[in-house]
């Protein structure tokens, strides 16, 4: 069998540009590859053949026909210290054209070192590449752009963290790895003309219709930030934290990417931090929006040279456009929230709705996710018993009469918008860790009820509890 039977259309674009941005580099062959999970549906959407795709060519043990496996040098502001990076642990096989047209990375991470590892093994474990895989793919259901999961196969050796632990390597897809981290690596380390190569080549891949544009760096800039501003709007809608806001795990696609100490929380507070390396809360739940911002700023600084010939007016056009983020992540930060509270129209005090519930759901300690259920379903919680609520309420119901749609649209709307279900922690926990004792039926199922969050069907309530108060606070780990 020819490994083009699997329906591979690579063409590889990235390996064109100057060879500053990338090292070639095979994979390390694993002892004995083996799939655990395939994901059909993404495989025939990329125009692959669920069939004749082998382990032995998603552990990197065989390159697919038309490869060209690369690992792509980037920086990054980790935790607000600019390092360089460059992937460590990842390889691009290649760029696969779907049947569609569209141009689609597909990458291995864990597949051994590459000359960017500075000190580790190039490898990663089950449970974390089967948690990127779990929540990746509850992100694409819940409609945020997100990077996605086609597989995840063991290697048959143990890696080495706080305790042993089973290898694997996951199959990441991506409308591209571009990230603010590569933009910085070639301000930083390349001549002009490389980041304007990177520049225009970001262009043609995500944002070709300012292609040839006289001022198209700007309008760069500006997408980015437009797209991020949405990106992050749409994060706070569903109580995702990402975890490790770094520069390096900013896309320029605007898809979320990098699911290390990722988790969504269940009671609503600003403050919420579930990385255990995160300890001074630099990427809460409340500080993700500043965060984009602060990200954003440094891939400006990295355009700097592109925006204008002269310096100063550079900076102004920098500043220019990066003024425009807070008002676009309120934007659509409200609209969502809105469509969250079945609310069409617009008015001035909606803002005051909004910040009144989140007050009040952070006062009364309210799950996040299950209050905008009871909300859409006019079920009764813990919250509507509380002082302040049925004022609240009695207020967003008039709200709701000052519009012309009626009370069905506006339901609709709500149930369109709030999920029945996200990836719970301690369900992915028990999904993961039954996971890795060789049992993944009950991935299986979590997965099967996280592909339709906005179902609201019966089978989703078990889902749908947030963890026993028993449970030890949360915490999650890098992963690496
Ligand atoms: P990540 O958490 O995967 O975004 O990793 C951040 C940086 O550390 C990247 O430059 C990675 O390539 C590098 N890195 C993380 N884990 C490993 C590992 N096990 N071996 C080599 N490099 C790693
Ligand atoms: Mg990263």
């Amino acid at each position: 069998m020819t490994t083009n039977e699997s329906g591979w259309n690579f063409d590889n674009s990235y390996a064109r540009l100057p060879n500053i941005f990338f090292s070639l580099q095979n994979p390390t062959p694993v002892k004995e590859p083996k799939m655990v999970i395939f994901n059909k549906k993404l495989a025939k959407k990329l125009g692959l053949h669920s069939d004749e795709m082998k382990a032995e060519l998603l552990a990197g043990n065989e390159i697919p026909e038309g490869g060209t496996p690369l690992a792509q040098a980037y920086a990054g502001h980790q935790f607000g210290h600019f390092n360089m990076l460059g992937d460590g642990r990842a390889i691009l096989l290649g760029e696969q054209i779907t049947p569609d047209g569209n141009r689609i990375d597909i990458q291995l991470k864990g597949p051994g070192r590459t000359p960017y590892s500075r000190g580790g093994d190039g490898r990663a474990g089950l449970g974390p590449m089967l948690r990127e895989y779990i929540i990746s793919e509850a992100m694409h259901a819940l409609g945020i752009p997100t990077t996605r999961s086609l597989a995840v196969v063991t290697t048959g050796e143990q890696i080495i963290r706080e305790t042993m632990q089973p290898g694997a390597i996951l199959t990441r897809v991506a409308s591209s790895h571009l990230r603010v981290g590569t933009f910085q690596f070639a301000a930083n380390w390349g001549k002009k003309d490389n980041l304007q190569n990177l520049a225009d080549y970001a262009i043609k891949r995500h944002y070709p219709e300012i292609e040839g544009e006289n001022d198209r760096y700007v309008q760069l800039l500006k997408g980015v930030i437009k797209r991020q501003a949405e990106l992050i709007a749409k994060w706070q809608m569903v109580g995702f934290i990402h975890g490790v806001m770094n520069t390096d795990n900013m896309t320029i696609s605007g898809e979320t990417i990098d699911y290390g100490p990722c988790a969504f929380m269940d009671t609503y507070d600003p403050a919420t931090v579930f990385s255990s390396i995160d300890r001074e809360g630099r990427y809460a739940y409340g500080n993700q929006p500043y965060i984009g911002g602060w990200n954003l700023s440094r891939f400006a600084e990295a355009l700097l040279p592109l925006l204008h010939d002269d310096e100063d007016q550079a900076v102004k056009l920098a500043e220019e456009a990066l003024s425009e983020f807070p008002e676009l992540f309120e934007t659509a930060f409200i609209n969502g929230m809105r469509a969250k509270l079945g609310i069409f129209n617009t008015e001035k005090e909606d803002k005051t709705l909004i910040s009144e519930l989140l007050n009040l759901m952070q006062k009364h300690k309210a799950d996040f996710t299950n209050t905008f259920r009871a909300l859409t379903s006019n079920q009764e919680t813990d919250l509507f018993k509380e002082e302040g609520f049925t004022n609240w309420h009695e207020k967003w119901q008039a709200r709701l009469s000052r519009q012309e749609e009626s009370k069905e649209a506006s339901q609709q709307l709500m149930l369109d918008s709030n999920p029945a279900i996200i990836p719970r922690n301690h369900k992915v926990e028990e999904a993961l860790e039954a996971a890795v004792k060789g049992d993944f039926t009950v991935m299986e199922n979590l997965l099967q009820v996280l592909a339709d969050p906005y179902a609201h069907t019966q089978e989703q309530t078990e889902f749908c509890k947030p963890a026993p108060p028993s449970a030890k606070p949360y915490r999650t780990f890098c992963g690496t």
